[in-house]
């Protein structure tokens, strides 16, 4: 079944148009790569969905019509997002972040069994529990991003660049909860993602958008080594 679907999606930053005609399906419990070069409009699709700019076109979610939401309707039907820099509280613990994200939920047995699961997904925030945001490296804030999206319990998380300005084994540790989080919960999941060998291990297919449009979409055994997807990646 179709979880997310985006029907040619257009988006404007005033008078400049940086999607053109964005479409996408997200299955059920199904994992999907957006790819392409900077300013393709990989996080700008990620924000039209969750609200955060106002788009054109059709964009439903578990059969609803959600474009022209505002983001905590967006985010109150089961969709967080865990945007490009991070977006934790750097004034607020670790442990408060982590009840933030779930702010929205009543079972409050149901928050504290997450928290406790999203500390043995990520270790390192156990340590770092009592610490503010601000003072964790960058691996930590983007473990802690991912984390407090999961404490919302969401039925898809939209996960922007979660690799970006960390070392690659920080960014490998990171993907690789990513990959257990979806064992274990099925969560369906949109990824962008400038790495194409950590994009590949987590996602089941992608699309690759130039300037604001799909200009391939497939399964990753068929994206991967792709010349297309090479020279999305070099900018070309
Ligand atoms: P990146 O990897 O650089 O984030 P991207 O594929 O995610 O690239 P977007 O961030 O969606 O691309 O940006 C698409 C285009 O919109 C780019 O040309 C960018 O410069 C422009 N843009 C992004 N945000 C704004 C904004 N707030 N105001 C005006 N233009 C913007």
């Amino acid at each position: 079944m179709t979880l997310l679907e985006l029907e040619d999606v257009t988006a404007w930053y005033g008078p400049v148009q940086v999607l053109d005609a964005v479409s996408l399906t997200v299955p059920d419990n199904g994992a999907v790569g957006i790819l392409g070069a900077n300013g393709a409009g990989k996080t700008t699709t990620l924000r039209a969905i969750s609200g955060a700019v106002r788009a054109g076109g059709r964009i439903t979610f578990e059969g609803r019509d959600i474009r022209g939401m505002r983001p905590e309707q967006v985010a109150g039907l089961g969709i967080a997002h865990v945007p490009e820099g991070r977006g934790t509280l750097g004034q607020l613990t670790v442990r408060d972040n982590l009840r933030v994200g779930a702010y929205l939920r009543k079972d409050r047995r149901g928050v504290a069994s997450d928290i406790d699961y999203c500390l043995d997904l990520f270790p390192q925030l156990k340590d770092r529990i009592s610490s503010s945001g601000a003072a964790l490296s960058g691996g930590e804030q983007q473990m802690l991003a991912v984390a407090r999206a999961i404490m919302a319990k969401p039925t898809l998380l939209l996960l922007d660049e979660a690799s970006l300005g960390l070392a690659p084994s920080t960014a490998k540790n990171v993907y690789e909860a990513i990959r257990r989080l979806r064992q274990d919960s099925g969560i369906a999941m949109l990824v962008v993602e400038q790495n194409a060998n950590l994009a590949f291990s987590l996602v089941d297919s992608a699309t690759v958008l130039e300037a604001g449009r799909n200009v391939l979409t497939g399964s990753s055994a068929e994206l991967r080594g792709m010349d297309e997807i090479r020279r999305a990646y070099l900018g070309g």
